[in-house]
């Protein structure tokens, strides 16, 4: 049987082959900066082990350098006096860039309903997955990893345009974490080196 014409050419334009090429690239070598603060950070040791090994989807090379990290997993809660440190990795991260919240700490505060944990690390950096349990499992953190491949998958453009809005912090302000007033506690503290600024 003739084929006609356009039976046999692949038409298609460069744009979409160069997004899915470079999400293709993104979503099997993720490069995870790992923010253990807590009990979920054992998971997440777990996870990067033989037993589990998440180098079987390509996301075991964890780096403690941010511009070397392409996803932030925030694995355990996160304290209030913490927060200016989360969202200064997360900013010193080069774009594209990925969150996993791992854990119900992480997500939500957990069971620590209290001040001066964070209830919930979405109110200062965009979340992509989140990660229920306390601890999850180290076949949820893999799925959730799956999850984020296949939205990095759909949603990537090899421009970035999709963070095209990132010009600036997103969230609120970063938090200044120091006293506006000398804090006077009681005790001797004359060997003390750190001083906070007036
Ligand atoms: S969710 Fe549970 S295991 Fe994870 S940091 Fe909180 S208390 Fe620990």
């Amino acid at each position: 049987m003739a084929l006609g014409l356009d039976d046999n050419i692949l038409m298609t334009r460069l744009e979409p082959l160069a997004n899915w090429l470079a999400n293709w690239g993104r979503a099997n070598s993720l490069w995870p900066m790992p923010f253990a603060t807590a009990c979920c950070g054992i998971e997440l040791m777990a996870t990067g082990a033989s037993r589990y090994d998440i180098a079987r989807f390509g996301a075991e090379a964890m780096r403690f350098s941010p511009r070397q990290c392409d996803l932030m997993i925030v694995a355990g809660r996160v304290v209030m006096k913490m927060v200016p440190v989360m969202q200064r990795i997360w900013l010193q991260m080069t774009e594209p860039k990925w969150c996993i919240s791992m854990g119900a700490c992480a997500s939500s505060g957990g069971v620590f309903d209290t001040y001066v944990t964070v209830q919930g690390i979405d109110r200062f950096i965009p979340v992509d997955v989140y990660v229920p349990g306390c601890p999850p499992r180290p076949e949820q953190l893999i799925q959730s990893i799956l999850d984020l491949q296949v939205k990095i998958r759909q949603t990537g453009t090899v421009t970035g345009k999709e963070f095209a809005k990132r010009t600036k912090p997103e969230g609120p302000a970063l938090v200044d974490a120091r006293p506006t007033e000398l804090v006077v506690a009681p005790g001797d503290f004359s060997t003390a080196t750190r001083q906070w600024e007036k």
